[in-house]
């Protein structure tokens, strides 16, 4: 596989915070509230979904989730921040049965677990969320992952970085946390994918050995809410993204999880030029959108504004690049052109994609290859 090593500086060094929206938009599917109730903060609201806010439901309205449109309640936030009585006591039962129903550990029984991974990795080139977020809250951090190992008694853990100023940064700190590793990997896109940063870490390959179920990989931007859990059995629900591009403020933002990204754009103070270009994600990955009507979801890491522009495919030259990023071994090109032979797709081993997007980069070609493996898969699991 060829690596494509990253040199990009962190351009953002401060945090920004806007959580004090004015109103939280929250899918009205599965909901057992209506216009006009009251709702406290950490109430759950819809699978997953706690309130940030405490207010009252006062009106429905559709807003884009991704590029769906969908009906949403709005709670119009009274900024009491009122919550019901909570005496939690802390019970590990309780605790992995709230990190599995909100996928931030694996289905599989983790009770014995050996190592603690925090990948503090940013997700994609271009994104510095998670750097900032450790430079400017360091012991606070350490603290975090030392409480969470004593509370599951785990030994060791492992904080793994790629920026050499941040692992220098973090050293300095360490000694008072003698079982917390600080690991520099080698800074190559995916390595922030988590089966790529295992094998990078203990060599481990795909499949899953006894060593790799005893270890709990966790994203250093999910301690928020394990914080949260560990208090309340709720999610924090609250989000740290990459707001940035030539055309807006860049920035390392904390925002409520439901909070509308014109709220947020036009704290930040607007756009500065018109025929903007919205994605939704970062640069190899992300999704262009067609209007900023939407909400901040969980799955949301980066939002990337800039001038609008077509990108037209070419022809496949046959030049092979695509095939010799792939991390995993796939052959995006051979996909492609069988996009339309399922019996073909089925062979290609298609649901081994990480979705890093760097076949869709690396193009000559401008081909969106990427698309192409999506399409290849729903064109499989469609039988
Ligand atoms: S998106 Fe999938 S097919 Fe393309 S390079 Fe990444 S893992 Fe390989
Ligand atoms: S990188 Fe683009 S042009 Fe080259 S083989 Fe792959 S699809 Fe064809």
């Amino acid at each position: 596989m060829e690596k494509i090593y990253i040199r990009e500086k962190v351009i953002v060094s401060d945090m920004d915070k806007y959580l004090k929206p004015e109103f939280i938009y929250i899918p009205i599917d599965n909901t057992k509230y209506s216009l006009g109730d009251y709702i406290h903060k950490n109430d759950v609201i819809n699978e997953n979904i706690y309130s940030p806010i405490s207010g009252y439901v006062s009106e429905e309205t559709y807003k884009y989730i991704d590029d769906k449109k969908t009906k949403c309640m709005v709670i119009e936030n009274d900024y009491k921040d009122k919550k019901r009585n909570n005496n939690y006591v802390f019970n590990k039962e309780k605790f992995f049965a709230t990190l599995k129903s909100s996928n931030l550990i694996d289905s599989y029984d983790k009770y014995d677990i050996k190592y603690l991974v925090i990948n503090a990795i940013d997700i994609e080139p271009y994104i510095f969320s998670k750097r900032v977020y450790i430079n400017n809250y360091t012991s606070n951090i350490l603290s975090i992952i030392d409480k969470i190992m004593g509370k599951l008694n785990i030994s060791k853990s492992i904080l793994a970085v790629v920026d050499n100023r941040l692992y220098n940064n973090l050293i300095n700190y360490i000694g008072t946390y003698p079982n917390i590793k600080i690991v520099k990997v080698n800074n190559y896109y995916p390595v922030s994918n988590n089966k790529i940063l295992l094998k990078e870490l203990f060599g481990f390959t795909y499949k899953k050995t006894s060593l790799e179920k005893s270890v709990w990989v966790l994203d250093l931007l999910s301690l928020i809410d394990i914080v949260s859990i560990m208090k309340n059995n709720t999610l924090k629900n609250e989000k740290i993204i990459t707001i940035g591009g030539i055309g807006i403020k860049n920035t390392i933002i904390i925002v409520k999880i439901g909070t509308s990204l014109r709220e947020i754009i036009k704290y930040l103070g607007g756009y500065k030029m018109s025929d903007i270009s919205i994605t939704i994600g970062g640069p190899l990955t992300g999704k262009q959108i067609d209007n900023d009507d939407i909400i901040i979801t969980k799955d949301i890491t980066s939002i990337i504004i800039t001038k609008n522009k077509s990108i037209s495919e070419k022809k496949c030259i046959s030049c092979s690049r695509c095939n010799s990023v792939c991390p995993v071994d796939l052959v995006p090109v051979f996909i492609m052109k069988n996009i339309n032979n399922k019996d073909n797709l089925k062979k290609l081993n298609i649901n081994k994609c990480i979705n890093c997007g760097l076949c869709s980069y690396i193009c000559p070609s401008s081909i969106n290859l990427r698309n192409y493996i999506i399409k290849a898969k729903e064109v499989i699991d469609n039988e």
